[in-house]
This record gives structure tokens, sequence and C-alpha cells, in this order.
């Protein structure tokens, strides 16, 4: 029995877009059942509020709604309560109150999303687009339509797929493209021909007579007349108010015209919505008048109606407005009146220009629009190698980050630590020491004459003397010792857990270590001289308790180094900080 109703509810779903009557039905019959679930009796009460204003029928929509609303409580329903609101926007809409209907809309995507299916989301596009549309929003419109035809392709459901590409051939027919116009509306009749829907088919191929007249392309618009008039045989009278314009311009498109009169007569011109096809009506009638020779007839039925149409701003096609200007150009040519001609043909221009304008902008958006899906498929496409490259591209950052935070505190010509990592490391060794109440020396190292030996040597020999004296400095001192390019040609090492006999041994080893290589590099085919470097030492705590102090200390005793003749290691003088401490 659930299953039963369940499978009715879908059903009824299904045919809200293809047969909204049958759909009404289907669901009225489950609204009406009190054996039914409250729920169950809200949802149909919803698809037949549904139906009934995608019928026309304003009333029967708004009992419906009323009823929906009572069965389903938002905080129960959220999703369903949604679509409550949905069908309220659409009535709105129906009853010619866009902008509540719009603002409706907005405060329903305010809300987010209650767990929309397909369906819903197509609902919620195809009322936006329409709702845009008839707003003058021509871009969002059209995106909205876009929209609605991929979540129409989503539900796997006839009904909302023909309605989408019937919609957005319409909307491309309104901006005057005529190329995707007639793309979507011959896939709309393909669609509707695989479904057996009658109107569907029948509403496609009527556009796409009027598509093809305004391309240019009599003889195909002739045929679709001809396979209207076939298909269609019993449904045509009865559709003849509404489509017998169509058909007209079909055989106008060959010359036909006591064909072409036979529907214009039968149009209901005036008594359909949307401005009613009344330009529409006119330039047919009046072509057909000139073809009688009724030259001033035509004239004046061509002025009468762009002057009421003027008055009342029609939301009349566009294409229909400049057929009849251009019609008005004929008449009054052939009725002598080329003053009046030549100020037709130039609102025809105008009006022209503006519709290449338009069509221009919605090929554009339509071009933009595929280039979005085709982006978004590959994305998805991509997803799972993205994602494997997505961790190479992490781990390869890691070791790019490494490696940058590396290189900072690197000194590039030597390989040696920079200033940055001696001032980042001195105070945790300086902590230690004075924790561990050991001493510890800075000592800062000046090679002699360095600039004597760039300018006899040159800038390069320069260069591979500092990276060997950097690369002793690492053999000779401790592992644990801080050792930094400190300068050009000055370098500090901070060894831990020396005292200043202990640091003063070293620095001597290293100075003969030094000369000993030195003596032994050529450039080139020269040899150079014995090299030597001055030093300054300062032990922590004597000569001070931070880094800067000590190195202060350090300078000077280097400074007086130099003074007292070079390649020797002197020892910081003055105060003791050890008796301050
Ligand atoms: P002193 O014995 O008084 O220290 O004399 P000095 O020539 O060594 O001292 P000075 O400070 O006048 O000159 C240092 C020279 O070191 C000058 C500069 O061109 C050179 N120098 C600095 N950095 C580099 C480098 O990266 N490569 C080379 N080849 N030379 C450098
Ligand atoms: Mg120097
Ligand atoms: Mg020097």
């Amino acid at each position: 029995m659930i299953d039963d109703v369940t499978a009715r509810l879908t059903r009824a779903w299904a045919l809200s877009y293809l047969d909204p009557l049958a759909s009404s039905a289907l669901a009225r019959g489950l609204a009406e059942d009190d054996s039914n679930p409250t729920v169950v009796r809200g949802e149909a009460s919803l698809l037949v509020a549904l139906a009934e204003v995608r019928v026309g029928d304003a009333t029967a929509a708004n009992e419906a709604l009323a009823q929906a609303r009572d069965r389903l409580p938002p905080a129960e329903q959220p999703r369903l309560a949604m679509l409550c609101n949905e069908v309220h926007a659409i009535l709105l809409r129906r009853t010619g109150r866009y902008v509540e209907s719009q603002a409706l809309q907005a405060t329903i995507d305010a809300r987010g999303d209650p767990g929309m299916t397909a369906l819903d989301r197509f609902i919620a596009h195809n009322s936006r687009a329409i709702t845009n549309k008839l707003l003058g929003q021509v871009d969002s419109s059209l995106r909205h339509f876009y929209a609605a035809a991929d979540a129409a392709e989503a539900t796997g459901l006839p009904g909302p797929r023909i309605t989408a590409l019937a919609n957005l051939g319409g909307q491309h027919q309104v901006l005057h493209n005529l190329e995707d116009a007639r793309q979507h509306s011959e896939q709309a009749l393909a669609a509707a021909q695989t479904a057996h829907v009658l109107p569907a088919l029948l509403a496609a191929a009527v556009n796409l007579v009027v598509l093809y007249e305004a391309a240019g392309e009599a003889r195909r618009a002739r045929e679709m007349v001809e396979y209207i008039t076939h298909t269609g045989h019993a449904w045509v009278d009865a559709a003849l108010p509404r489509y017998g314009l169509a058909l007209a311009i079909g055989h106008l498109a060959v010359g036909e015209f006591e064909e072409a009169e036979r529907y214009i007569d039968q149009g209901a011109v005036g008594a359909i919505g949307d401005g009613d096809g009344v330009n529409q009506w006119a330039w047919l009638r009046a072509r057909c008048l000139m073809h009688r020779g009724q030259v001033e007839a035509a004239r004046q039925l061509c002025d009468e109606t762009l002057d009421a149409a003027r008055q009342a701003q029609l939301a009349e096609q566009p294409n229909d407005l400049l057929q009849l200007l251009r019609t008005a150009a004929d008449a009054h040519e052939a009725a002598g009146d080329t003053a009046g001609a030549l100020r037709m043909l130039r609102r025809a221009q105008a009006q022209y220009e503006q519709l290449v304008g338009r069509s221009a902008r919605a090929r554009y958006i339509a071009l933009q629009i595929r280039h979005q899906v085709a982006h978004t498929e590959r994305e998805r496409d991509g997803a799972l190698r993205l994602n494997e490259s997505l961790q190479a591209q992490i781990a390869t950052t890691h070791m790019l980050h490494s490696q940058l935070q590396e290189q900072a505190v690197r000194d590039p010509l030597t390989g040696l630590h920079n200033r940055r990592h001696l001032f980042d490391m001195a105070p945790g060794l300086l902590e230690l020491a004075r924790r561990n109440v050991r001493p510890l020396c800075v000592a800062l190292i000046d090679l002699d004459h360095f600039k004597l030996l760039n300018d006899t040597f040159g800038h390069q020999a320069g260069d591979t003397v500092l990276q060997r004296f950097a690369n002793l400095l690492l053999q000779v001192l401790r592992r644990s010792d801080v050792v930094c390019r400190y300068g050009g040609e000055e370098f500090v090492a901070v060894m831990p857990d020396i005292d200043v006999e202990g640091a003063d041994a070293v620095l001597c080893r290293l100075q003969g270590e030094y000369q000993a290589q030195t003596t032994t590099t050529t450039t080139g085919v020269r040899r150079l001289p014995t090299c030597s470097f001055s030093a300054g030492i300062a032990i922590f705590p004597k000569d001070g308790h931070s880094l800067e102090q000590m190195l202060l200390r350090a300078d000077r005793a280097l400074y007086r180094a130099k003074g007292l003749g070079r390649a020797r290691i002197e020892k910081a003088p003055g105060t003791d900080f050890s008796v301050l401490a």
C-alpha cells in the first residue's frame, strides 16, 4: 500500500512538467484520500498546486497550496516547505507580481539548500529564469535557463528536459541569437518526439517555423508547417488560436498568401497574454494586404499598430517589431511616401542593431557557460589524478619550504651558516652555559690583507680562499660549535664548553692549518703567498652575557690583534662580567 502510494507520488512528479493535467489528477487522488499519511497528502497537494499553476488555474493552485502548507510544517518538512514557497513564487509571477516573486526566490535562496533533488533544482532555476526574463534581467535569466537545463538532464525525466530545452531555445530567440535558438529548439523537438508528447512536440515545431523564417530558410519553415499539420491533425484546429500565426508565417515565407490569410484570421490575437502577438499579426496581415494591392490599408495598419505598441510598451518578440517596421517601410514606399519609408527604415535599422547587440551578448554568455561546463567536467575527470598530484605537490612544497628555510640561514659562497643563524642559536647556547656554569667562547676571525690578495690574484682566487677557509673551520672546530660567515672575510665561531686557553689553542691550530693550506694553493700558474688571519676572543661570562656584548669585546680584541701586526689571536681585555653576574 505504502509502496503504491510512493510509486504514485513519484509518477505525479515525473508528469508535473510532461503532462500537468495528468499529474494534477493523480496527485489530487492522493491528496483527498484521508487514509494516506499527512505528509503524503501534503506532498500531493503541493503537486496539485504546481500542476495547476502551470496549467494557469490560479484559484485551484492557491487552494492546493494552502492545503499543502497546512500539511507540511517547515520545521518537519524543510524541503517540501521550500517547494511550497517555490510554487508560491511561480503563482506570484503568473499573476504579474514579478518583483514580489523575485524577492521570495531570494528569501528561499538565502535559507540554503534543504537537500534539493535534481527536479527541485530544475523547478527553482526554471522559475528564476522566467522571473528574471520578465524583469528584463537578460543575462541572469539565460544563466538560470542553462542551470535549469543542467538540472533537467540530471533528473533523467523527459518533462523537465523538454521544457528546459524549449525555454532555452525561446530565450535565445528573444535575444535574436537564432543559431542557439534553433539548436535548442531542434533538441526540444527531438526529445518530445522520443517521449511522444504531442503538445510539447508541436510547441517546439511551431517555434522552429518562426526561427527558420527569421533565419531566411523559407523552405524549412514551410516543411515544418507541413509536419505540424500532418502530425497534429486532430489537435491543430484546437490549437489554431495559439499557433495560427506561426503557421501563417510558414506559408507566407514561400509566398502562399491565401493559406497564410486563412491562418491569420483564425489567430486569437490579443487574448493570449505576453503582448499577444499583436505585432506579429499586424506585419503578417499588412503583407497580405499589400499582396492584394491594398497599400493604403497596409500602411494604416502598420502605423496604428506601431503607435499602439509604443503606448502600451508591449513585451513583444523583438523580431516581430523589426518585421513590422520593415513592412511599414515597404507600405509607405508603395504608397509613394518616401519620407515615411525612410523614417521607418531608420527605426528598423536601429531595432536591427539592437538585436544584433543582444544576439552577440547571448552568444557570448552561451559560450561562457559551455566553457564553464567543459571546465567542470575536466576537473571532475581529473579529480583522482588531481588527488595524487596534490599529494606530490604537498611533498614538493614541504621540501622547497625546508630548502628555503635552510637557504635563509646559509651563506651561498661557503655553505657556512650566516649571521641570522648565529643570532638564532646563540641565546640557547648562552643559556645552556649559564645553567651548567660552563664557559663559552666567541671568536671573531678576520683574514689578513684580503683586499691585497683579491687585488693581486683576482676575486676568483679570493673566493676559493674563502671556501677553503670555511672547510677548514668545519674540520678544526667541534661539531657542536656554531660557525658562521659574519661578513666578507670575517667569521664568527661560538664554542661552548671551552675556556680562554682552550679557545686560543684551537685558533692557533687553525692558523697553522690555514697557513699550510694557502702555501699549497695555486691559481692558474701562480702560487698564493702564505695567508693568515687575526682573531679576537671573548669568554662567557667574563666578557659579557649576550652575543652582542661578547661580539663587541671580541671585535676590540681583533682590532688590537691587527694593530699588533696581524696573524695573531687576542683576548678581550677589561671588565670582568663574571664578577658582575
Ligand atoms: P685587514 O688585514 O686589515 O683585514 O685587511 P683586509 O684587506 O683583509 O681588509 P678589508 O676590510 O680592507 O678588505 C676586505 C676585503 O675582502 C675587501 C673585499 O673586496 C673582500 N671581500 C669581501 N667579500 C668577499 C668575497 O665574497 N669574495 C672575495 N673574493 N672577496 C671578498
Ligand atoms: Mg675585514
Ligand atoms: Mg681582513
